[in-house]
């Protein structure tokens, strides 16, 4: 299969744009059309307005200005041409199935024959898009879905059917990997693929567990954030910046495509204090404040404010007060066996997201890493759900669970007291649907820091930073101080690996996996 040098990319919206704009971030040319507008001074004013934003854009979608010439814009009435010579097409237009077909009905007679399509729907089987289109269209149709903003955003799920050609899925994994930067998980053909099919359930619950259980949202986000290695957005937090009302219409379509049977129907109920504030304007960061908001208090100083979710009225914001958490740093358990509000509060939501997620595999994925990737990449959770049903303990959890009367997954069965994930001789490994552990194969040519780290010692290590052997020669020098800042002790570990890595060794690498690379300097 041909490399991919040109991409196109049809529907110039909040995804779309900013995919071809990591496309050129890549330096890689990328047509980007979308609808003529009518009454506009250009017929391809959506798209071109699209890249106008975006250079504007902060965080920027861009990595430079000159990335931004790399995209040709245009429009699907006139400039449907330009997608002849493209090696990959990603549709990104409003989800809706009827628009998406018309759409790749009229791909299909400008495609080069055997051109990769894909769709970058979130909620949309394959088979429902593909059902009525030509089999060589089917071959060549794959799902990749990004996450929004797609510049940051690692996670690329990847989904495929039954007749999708295999030679098309490694070119566009390929691609997406070692050109765009993405990580790809493989996921199978179900409402909401692997992250939002949990991640929805999950926020949900957390709303209306807060709502039932009169849990302030400072309470809330701080029980649900940092005990369980969750940005400290928590759920409150991440509403306000995703947009509330993407909630609804989420929601609506799970519950649409989802089996009777499927447990988010369970709280997949309407929440009327979202629909006020949707309805009022208050949509979170981008609309007139969300659960959370800035105000201006006494004498015009900026304050911070918090909703009440029992009024739907805002007050000032408070620190929250959890006791409990600092127990949780050292035993997890601690916090979700706690007999107080927080305890059960964090119970409640965590112990069903954790128990839905055991449910779904081998539903969403084939194994249960695919699923803590997803979670890790697409929701910024330090560990997945299975990692963190083994940090409170795979039986616990499941006595737990029985002792509630609650279905206990048979996965979470299957495991009874071992653990999902496990380290032999040096070698990460996870447990399989058949109850065997199996390796975790990284793809070819990725390597991570954090298998170096579980199989070897480093070769020096200060309370800063650590230097490792990654193999082939190469060292790898990581910042391990708080946000990876950069104090004297990292300078005195990097005066010492110097002479070392040039007398023994090839290379030097910077490099860490933290959230954020550096802070910057301790002062
Ligand atoms: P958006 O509303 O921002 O943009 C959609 C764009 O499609 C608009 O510019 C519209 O003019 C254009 N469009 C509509 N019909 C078209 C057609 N026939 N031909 C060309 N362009 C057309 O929507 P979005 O948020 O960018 O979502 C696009 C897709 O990505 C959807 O399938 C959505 O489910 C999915 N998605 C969205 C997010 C997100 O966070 N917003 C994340 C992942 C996936």
């Amino acid at each position: 299969m041909p490399d991919i040098r040109k991409v196109g990319v049809v529907g110039a919206g909040v995804m779309g744009a900013g995919i071809a704009a990591q496309v050129a971030n890549a330096g890689v040319p990328v047509v980007l059309l979308d609808i003529v507008r009518e009454g506009a001074r250009s017929r391809s004013a959506v798209a071109e307005e699209a890249v106008a934003r975006m250079l504007k854009t902060d965080p920027a979608p861009f990595m430079s200005p000159a990335a931004a010439k790399l995209v040709t814009t245009g429009n699907i009435e006139d400039d449907l041409g330009l997608l002849a010579e493209c090696d990959w097409i990603i549709e990104a237009v409003v989800e809706r199935p009827d628009v998406k077909q018309a759409l790749y009905r009229k791909l299909d007679r400008v495609r080069r024959p055997g051109t990769g399509v894909s769709s970058n729907t979130s909620t949309i089987p394959l088979a429902a898009l593909v059902h009525d289109m030509p089999d060589a269209f089917a071959r060549d149709f794959l799902i990749t879905h990004f996450f929004n903003p797609p510049r940051y955003m690692r996670l690329l799920e990847l989904v495929t059917g039954p007749q999708t050609d295999a030679a098309l899925v490694e070119q566009v994994s390929r691609f997406a990997d070692v050109t765009l930067g993405k990580s790809v998980v493989r996921c199978k053909d179900t409402p909401g693929f692997i992250a939002n099919r949990i991640g929805t359930l999950w926020l949900q619950l957390a709303v209306i567990e807060a709502i039932e259980q009169k849990i302030e949202v400072e309470t809330a986000d701080a029980v649900i954030g940092r005990p369980f290695g969750i940005p400290k957005t928590g759920v409150f937090g991440l509403l306000d910046l995703v947009g509330i009302d993407l909630m609804p219409h989420i929601n609506a379509s799970m519950s649409r495509t989802l089996p009777t049977s499927d447990a988010f129907h369970g709280v997949a109920r309407d929440v009327p204090l979202v629909n006020a504030m949707i309805a009022d304007g208050r949509t979170g960061r981008k609309g007139k404040g969300g659960f959370y908001r800035m105000a201006r208090g006494a004498g015009g100083a900026k304050m911070k404010e918090a909703l009440d979710l029992g009024t739907g009225a805002y007050r000032p914001s408070v620190k929250a007060d959890v006791p409990e958490i600092a127990a949780a740093a050292k035993d997890l358990r601690r916090l979700m066996e706690a007999g107080t509000p927080a305890g059960r509060y964090a119970w409640a939501v965590m112990g069903k997201t954790l128990a839905y997620a055991a449910s779904l595999v081998p539903e969403i994925a084939d194994d249960i890493a695919s699923v803590d990737e997803a979670m890790r990449l697409g929701y910024n959770w330090k560990r997945g759900p299975f990692e963190l049903i083994d940090q409170l303990g795979a039986a616990w959890f499941a006595r737990r669970l029985a002792a509630e009367g609650a279905d206990v997954p048979p996965l979470l069965k299957l495991a009874g007291d071992r653990s999902f994930c496990r380290v032999e001789n040096g070698q990460l490994q996870s447990l399989g649907t058949d109850g065997a552990y199996r390796d975790l194969v990284r793809p070819d040519g990725v390597l991570r820091l954090e298998d170096v780290k579980r199989r070897s010692k480093p070769l020096l290590r200060n309370g800063s930073a650590s230097l490792w052997d990654i193999g082939d020669g190469v060292a790898c020098f990581e910042f391990t101080g708080k946000g990876n800042s950069l104090d004297e002790q990292v300078m005195q570990l990097l005066a010492q690996s110097i002479p070392l890595v040039a007398e023994k060794m090839k290379a030097l690498v910077i490099y860490n996996e933290g959230q954020h690379f550096s802070v910057g300097a301790n002062l």
